[in-house]
């Protein structure tokens, strides 16, 4: 049977099947919110913070975890409806596949408007490039800044780095500024409220469809819907065969399309840059930023996906075949933005950029509390201290927890017995701790 996300957590895109999982553990120990318990101690059920990484998809050896994944529908019917597409799509094609034959199939599929994001990816260069430059000048800004692109990184950052929210600029990334601009111009010309025209996202990644429903730098998302690379892939190409039309909605240079792979980002930027793929590197970089080690460094590129989005899972090609396909595409466009400075400029100083919401703030359990909460975190605080004590700190995983720490919690929070845990003899024996759960004792 396959389990549906817990419904405090609505916006999962993860699923385990019962029935396929062996409860081997692998999925539990590479969570890196520790959202993962074994149950009964054969099956991996969703539990904790979800930040829709994608590792226990990546890591499961049997294929028991998949993503929900969210199909295009009728919506290519809409009047109105316009779509962008994340710049991995353009890598999925084979040689003789230019982008702009992807964006007139796109069109041949009944999109009414097709917009090119990859000229927006330069201006987004330009905009973080001036950024840096007026945050520089400033005492006491944050270095290094943190690109805002990868959702995965901004809610790894929000639940488990909250203290580098204030890293992260305050600019839309371009898949929203596509949206909200091409919003505002056919509203414009077609006498249409902006609320009438409908823009899809073509995704490599399940992140990217969950912030639409939960946007962490904004108040609401100018994108109304996401689908799937791989689920729009092969009726994408038949219709770039049939293509019959001339005009031109490709506008950038390779600068812009090279966004899809690692390094892609930071390509456009002439500043002190890093970019980080994987998610445990990005732990590890953002953990060297927390101790202040890279201060010295402008700007870091952040994708928890290996190669970037072109490691993304909705991908269809080999992210490697698919990294030569964009690195040949930026050698015949040419390693030089397209897009105006002055031009840019200006917007950027009208606010342009910005997103409507300026500041973050940490992850939802990171509210603040109120005097009685924070009593009773301390009292369970100091309760998870008392049974780690005794806790062999073998971090295991036998007893369903990631970790002795996280299986403490589990059991103050009435969620484990110390039962489960292979040396309860021994802890019981130690620390004279009866078996029933800390939870019922405390209320
Ligand atoms: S990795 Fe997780 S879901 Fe896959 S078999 Fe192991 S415990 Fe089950
Ligand atoms: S998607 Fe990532 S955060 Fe969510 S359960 Fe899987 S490993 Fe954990």
């Amino acid at each position: 049977m396959i389990k549906s996300p817990q419904e405090s957590q609505p916006f999962h895109y993860v699923q385990i099947n019962e029935e396929i999982c062996n409860g081997c553990v692998l999925c539990m120990k590479a969570c890196p919110t520790k959202a993962i318990r074994i149950k009964n101690g054969k099956v991996a059920r969703l539990e904790g913070v979800c930040i829709n990484c994608g590792e226990c998809i990546r890591i499961c050896p049997r294929g028991a975890v998949t993503a929900i994944m969210d199909e295009a529908g009728d919506r290519y019917e809409a009047r109105y409806t316009s779509v962008s597409a994340s710049t991995a799509l353009y890598a999925q094609f084979d040689e003789e596949i230019m982008p702009n034959d992807i964006l007139l199939g796109l069109k041949r599929m009944g999109f009414s408007h097709v917009h090119d994001q990859t000229y927006t990816n330069e201006m987004f260069n330009v905009a973080i490039e001036l950024y840096i430059k007026e945050h520089r000048k400033k005492r006491d800004a944050p270095f290094p800044l943190i690109s805002p692109v990868c959702p995965v990184v901004v809610k790894l950052i929000a639940h488990r780095f909250p203290s580098l929210l204030k890293n992260i600029p305050p600019l839309m990334t371009p898949r929203e500024i596509v949206a909200r601009e091409s919003k505002r111009r056919l509203a414009a010309q077609h006498d249409l409220h902006e609320k009438e025209i409908k823009v899809l996202h073509i995704t490599p990644c399940p992140s990217k469809m969950i912030c639409i429903k939960e946007p962490v730098f904004q108040e609401h998302s100018y994108l109304d819907e996401a689908t799937a690379i791989c689920s729009i892939f092969e009726t994408l190409r038949k219709n770039i065969q049939e293509v019959d039309e001339d005009i031109v909605l490709h506008h950038s240079g390779g600068i812009g399309l090279g966004w899809g792979m690692s390094g892609g980002e930071i390509a456009g930027l002439d500043m002190k840059c890093l970019a980080v793929p994987g998610l445990q590197e990005t732990i590890r970089y953002l953990e060297k930023i927390e101790m202040g080690l890279l201060s010295h460094i402008d700007y870091i590129e952040f994708r928890t996906c290996t190669e970037g989005c072109l490691g993304g899972p909705y991908t269809v090609t080999d992210k490697y075949q698919a990294k030569h396909n964009l690195q040949r595409l930026i050698h015949m466009f040419g390693a030089e933005l397209r897009v105006k400075y002055d031009y840019v400029s200006k917007l950027y100083a009208s606010g342009w950029f910005f997103a409507d919401r300026q500041n973050m703030s940490p992850d939802s359990s990171l509210r603040q509390s109120s005097r009685s909460e924070i009593s009773a975190a301390i009292e369970r605080h100091n309760l998870v201290e008392q049974i780690l004590k005794f806790l062999p700190k073998k971090e295991c995983g036998i007893c369903g927890s990631p970790d002795c720490s996280t299986f403490a919690e589990d059991v103050v929070n009435g969620d484990a017995d110390l039962e489960d845990c292979l040396y309860y003899d021994q802890v019981n024996k130690k620390s004279g701790f009866s078996s029933i759960r800390l939870k019922d004792k405390t209320e």
